[in-house]
């Protein structure tokens, strides 16, 4: 007899060769029914294996993570025995599962196109209409070799697989591919599926080797959860800020300067009013500002520690016989200018905030518009403090960083802290005063977060906010990190109460993080349709015809005079494709005005995204909108 332990701490004795399956039908039928694979003793299995011995057992259903995973590798073998069924020369390379889907890479010298899903899927349609079982097969090593001898991709599996005894899966009496496991009891119940993409990928990523065709799909446990996920991607594509920027003329790109964007002034109008707020906000909270030199001697980088850790993405140039490097960070210069007088523990905290410009050589190959560039300005700060005080200054970062958040609409963050990590520097004793202070900070705001253990920099612990946008996508934005390190390798020191010179405790946080990435976030997270306070053009005045030309341009300056960013569209033509066409602008008001209006001193307000219009006053107007602006309101409407 074997002892099962299950996760509510409850035994149950069953016989040695029972399988996994039979011992869900005994916890229960409705479980049994839900059931897609289990763990035993934390190793994932097939609902087939048998118990043998004492073991921990749990069932995994169709609600769980990891049964995601196994539905969508088992839905890979399924693509993969359709596309052996309509190419019978393809070789099946490698198949393992990925974010949100899986792929399987296939070694064809014939194309796989787009218009050739309609066909593969067909086919996984009756693979999976005749709910064939998958069946595990066990072999030795040498016998597995031996039997795919001549197929040089699954012999060089074989070869990187960790166990002794390799495995095969097989559906019913008829396909069959070498895998670890485990899988779904049957192919009917690979769940919702769509193949989504097919792309070339070198065999192991080796240009010198052959080229593969790598077929994508994604897989969910019920329709309704694939057709959601095929929604929040088409509408991600619609959001796009890459194509918005365009259409609204915010920025572009230039291959005179791969990864480094160019402003448009819309788009800079954007840029200072984020910034403007900013600096209000910073300025509430006892902030003080400083700006530091883009080019800096190598000599310092070298004290930093950016050298060692940090010179493969970094710009270097040369002058006067002499090395610089263009600044990946903001810190040691902040660090200079620390340096250039005394400091006593009374001027602390010194909090000195810099929207430092900085350069940083990514990859070709991970650029992403304004989400990923090589140039970028971060809204860094460093604050220079006692240990006494690092917890109310977390506190302070922290309700600047909530308060900054909402101001912009979002509503959904997360805090995440992560902790010492194996290879760190500074003593224990340090460690522990700056890891329990940032969790005080969060116990006294009492905010729920995530622990990362061993995730901390090597300088010390930090916390990273996270904020999710309107397609429930997540964004690390603002962080919080303790440094030990660069306050020693700078000497930075004060004055203390006792007259003895000590070296302060160095916050750096940021809390947009880049303003270029956060500015195609709020792009694709308003969807282009950007608050009324943030728009580059938020009034537009519509002449009806030539005759109410004049009185437009009156609305016009009255708007100027109030502050509103607006313009007048007195051209030649009909107002409905005036109208049309600041509606493609996405403007928040449209105020048409024509002889009625002109008489009444009144405008007829068109507000995006409400149906239908209504004429107010043009003072009436003006107070309503000035109110929104001021209140950051996200409602056009009044
Ligand atoms: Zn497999
Ligand atoms: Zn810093």
């Amino acid at each position: 007899m074997a002892k099962v332990t299950l996760p509510d701490g409850s035994i149950l004795e069953v016989a040695d060769g029972t399988t996994v399956k039979e011992i869900s039908e005994q916890i229960g039928e409705g479980l049994a029914r839900a059931a897609v694979a289990a763990k035993v003793n934390g190793q994932l299995i097939d609902l087939s294996t048998t118990i043998n011995g004492d073991s921990a057992v749990q069932i995994i259903t169709a609600k769980d993570e990891q049964c995601l995973k196994v539905m969508r590798h088992s839905c890979a073998h399924v693509m993969a025995e359709a596309i052996c069924s309509i190419w019978p020369d393809a070789k099946l390379v490698y198949g393992p599962t990925v974010e949100d889907g899986f792929y399987y890479d296939i070694d064809l010298d014939e194309p796989i196109r787009p218009s050739d899903f309609e066909r593969i899927e067909e086919k996984m349609r009756e693979i999976v209409a005749a709910d064939k079982p998958f069946i595990r097969k066990e072999m030795s090593r040498a016998d597995a070799l031996a039997k795919l001898s001549g197929d040089k991709y699954k012999t060089d599996n074989i070869k990187h697989a960790d166990s002794e005894i390799i495995s095969f899966y097989l559906h019913g009496d008829g396909f069959e591919d070498l895998c670890r496991g485990p899988h779904v009891p049957s192919t009917g119940k690979v769940g919702s599926f769509k193949i989504m993409s097919v792309a070339g990928a070198y065999w192991h990523g080796d240009p010198t080797q052959k080229m593969l065709q790598r077929v994508y799909g994604t897989a969910w446990p019920s329709k309704k959860e694939l057709d959601d996920y095929l929604k929040g991607l088409e509408e991600a594509k619609r959001r796009d800020h890459r194509v918005l920027g365009r259409q609204l003329d915010l920025f572009s790109f230039n291959k005179a300067g791969p990864g480094f964007a160019f402003i448009h002034p819309k788009g800079m109008i954007i840029w200072k009013t984020v910034v403007d707020y900013w600096r209000g906000v910073h300025n509430k909270y006892n902030y003080e500002e400083i700006q530091t030199p883009i080019i800096l001697n190598e000599e310092l980088w070298h004290k930093s520690g950016h050298w060692d850790n940090y010179k493969e993405n970094m710009y270097f140039t040369e002058f006067d016989n002499a090395s610089y490097a263009i600044k990946p960070m903001n810190c040691p210069g902040g660090c200079l200018i620390y340096k250039s007088r005394q400091h006593s523990y009374r001027e602390f905290p010194m909090r000195i905030a810099e929207l430092g410009l900085v350069h940083r050589h990514e990859a070709s190959g991970v650029m992403h518009g304004l989400f990923r560039v090589r140039q970028f300005t971060q809204d860094d700060a460093h604050i220079f403090c006692t240990p006494e005080q690092i917890e109310s200054e977390i506190v302070g970062v922290i309700e600047l960083t909530f308060e900054i958040y909402r101001a912009f609409g979002f509503k959904d963050f997360h805090i995440e802290l992560s902790t010492k990590p194996e290879k760190h520097i500074g003593s224990d004793e340090i460690w522990d005063i700056a890891t329990n202070a940032l969790k005080d900070a969060l116990k006294h705001k009492e905010i729920e977060y995530k622990i990362n253990e061993g995730d901390g920099a090597f300088y010390g612990p930090k916390i990273d906010f996270h904020i999710k946008d309107c397609l429930k996508r997540s964004w690390q934005l603002g962080t919080i990190q303790l440094d030990f390190s660069m306050p020693e390798r700078f000497g930075l020191v004060y004055t203390d109460k006792d007259n003895t010179e000590k070296t302060p405790v160095m916050i750096h946080r940021a809390v947009l993080g880049s303003f270029e990435r956060f500015i195609g976030i709020l792009i694709e997270h308003y969807g282009g349709n950007l608050p009324l306070w943030l728009s580059p053009e938020q009034v537009r005045v519509l002449a009806i015809s030539e005759k109410s030309n004049d009185y437009a341009g009156l609305v016009q300056d009255k708007l100027k005079d109030a502050q509103l960013r607006c313009s007048c569209d007195c051209s030649d033509e009909k107002i409905n494709a005036k109208i049309a066409k600041a509606h493609g602008e996405k403007l928040p008001f449209m105020l048409v005005v024509g002889p009625k209006e002109a008489q009444s001193s009144t405008v007829n307000v068109r507000i995006r995204a409400v149906r239908g219009n209504k004429t107010v006053g043009i003072d009436e107007f003006l107070k309503m909108a000035k109110r929104k602006i001021a209140d950051k309101d996200l409602d056009l409407d009044f």
